[in-house]
C-alpha cells in the first residue's frame, strides 16, 4: 500500500513509517521538524518538510495514497495550558486540513493518533471507549475535536476514519525537550545524572505505559481492519502503573535506587488512567506484547542517550 504519515519524523511517526517501509509499503512522511528528526527515517521513505496546514503540499503528497496516518501535532498536556491557540491551530486545524485535502485527492482511509487524555477524570477504571470524555487540557480538547472532525467529515465525504486513543507511549528515540518532557525519558535522564526525580503530588497517580513497538503494531492493524469505520479504539498496555511503581521499575532497569522528591502542592494531572483493551483485541486483533520492565530495559539498551550514560 501507499501511505502518508504526517508527523512522520516524530517519535511514533518515525517508528511507524520505518515499520511500514520494512514491510514493503511505499511511505511518504510529512513533518515541519518543530520537534521531529528526519535522520531517524529509513532511506526508502520519501520525506517532505512542511506544515500540516499547507493544503497544496498535502494535495501533492496525497496523490495515489490509500491511507493517511495523521500524527502531526503539538503533544504536551502541560505546554497546551500555556499555548492553547497553537494547539488548536495545529491539532484541530491541521486535522481539518488533512481531511479536506484527502477529500480532494480521493484518499480512502485516515487513522488519527488521538489520546487517552480525552477521558480525563473518570469514576471507574479501566477506561472504555463508550465513557463520556472529560478532557482536562487544551491538548485533550484538541484531540477530542479532531476525533469529531474525523467522524463527521468521514460521513459527509465518504471516507473511512478511525481514531486510536493512544495512552502513554515510550521507547527509544522519544523526544526529550528541555521544557515539558514526557515522563519516562525525563526520569531516565534525571536518574542517570544522579539528580532527584521531582514528583508532582504523592506519586499515587497512575498511567498506562505502552511500548513503542506495540503502538506501531496496533496502528498498522488499523490501516486494513474491517468494520472499524468511524470508531475510536484504545491503544494501551491495559496495565495501571503508579508513578511510584514507575520509579521502582526505572531503578531496576538502571540497576540503581532512585531518590524521588515529592512536591505535594503541584497538580499531578488526572489521577488514574488505564486502557480497556477489549475493543482493540476484538477489532484490531491487538494485544500488547512488551511489559514495562522489558520495555524500559530495551529503552535503556537501544537509546544512545541512555545506553551511553548507563555504562
Ligand atoms: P512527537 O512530537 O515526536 O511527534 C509529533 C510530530 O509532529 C513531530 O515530529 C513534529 O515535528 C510534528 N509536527 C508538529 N507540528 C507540525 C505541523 N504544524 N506540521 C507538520 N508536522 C508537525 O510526538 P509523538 O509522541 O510521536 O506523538 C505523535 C502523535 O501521537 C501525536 O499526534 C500525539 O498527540 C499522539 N499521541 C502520542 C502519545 C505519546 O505518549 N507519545 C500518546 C497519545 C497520543
Amino acid at each position: 500500500m501507499r501511505f502518508l504519515v504526517t508527523g512522520g519524523a516524530g517519535f511514533i511517526g518515525a517508528a511507524l513509517a520505518n515499520r511500514l517501509a520494512a514491510e514493503g509499503h511505499e511511505v511518504r512522511a510529512l513533518d515541519d521538524l518543530s520537534a521531529g528528526d528526519p535522520s531517524r527515517l529509513h532511506a526508502d521513505i520519501s520525506f517532505t518538510r512542511g506544515d500540516v496546514n499547507d493544503i497544496p503540499k498535502l494535495w501533492t503528497l496525497l496523490q495515489g495514497v490509500e491511507c493517511v496516518y495523521h500524527l502531526a501535532a503539538r503533544v504536551s498536556v502541560s505546554e497546551s495550558m500555556l499555548y492553547p491557540r497553537d494547539y488548536n491551530a495545529v491539532n484541530v486545524g491541521g486535522t481539518v486540513a488533512v481531511l479536506e485535502a484527502m477529500r480532494d485527492a480521493g484518499v480512502r482511509r485516515v487513522v488519527l493518533s488521538s489520546s487517552g487524555a480525552v477521558y480525563g477524570e473518570q469514576a471507574t477504571q479501566p477506561l472504555h471507549e463508550d465513557m463520556l470524555p472529560d478532557p482536562r487540557s487544551p491538548y485533550a480538547v484538541s484531540k477530542l475535536a479532531a476525533e469529531g472532525y474525523l467522524r463527521v467529515m468521514g460521513i459527509r465525504w465518504g471516507m473511512e476514519t478511525v481514531s486510536l486513543r493512544i495512552f502513554n507511549a515510550y521507547g527509544p528515540g522519544q523526544q526529550l525537550p528541555a521544557a515539558h518532557p514526557p515522563v519516562i525519558p525525563s526520569f531516565l535522564r534525571h536518574a542517570l545524572r544522579g539528580g532527584s526525580l521531582v514528583i508532582n503530588g504523592d506519586g499515587a497517580q497512575t498511567r498506562d505505559y505502552i511500548y513503542i513497538d506495540d503502538v506501531v503494531t496496533a496502528m498498522i492493524a488499523a490501516a486494513t481492519a474491517v468494520g472499524i469505520d468511524r470508531t475510536v479504539i484504545n491503544v494501551g498496555s491495559g496495565v495501571e502503573t503508579s508513578v511510584n511503581d514507575l520509579i521502582t521499575a526505572i531503578g531496576s532497569a538502571l540497576g540503581k535506587p532512585l531518590s524521588p522528591l515529592y512536591v505535594r502542592n503541584q497538580d499531578g494531572g488526572v489521577s488514574r488512567m488505564c486502557a480497556d483493551l477489549r475493543r482493540a483485541a476484538d477489532w484490531l486483533g491487538f494485544t500488547p506484547k512488551i511489559g514495562l520492565a522489558e520495555g524500559l530495559a530495551r529503552t535503556v539498551a537501544h537509546d544512545p542517550r541512555f545506553a551511553f550514560a548507563a555504562k
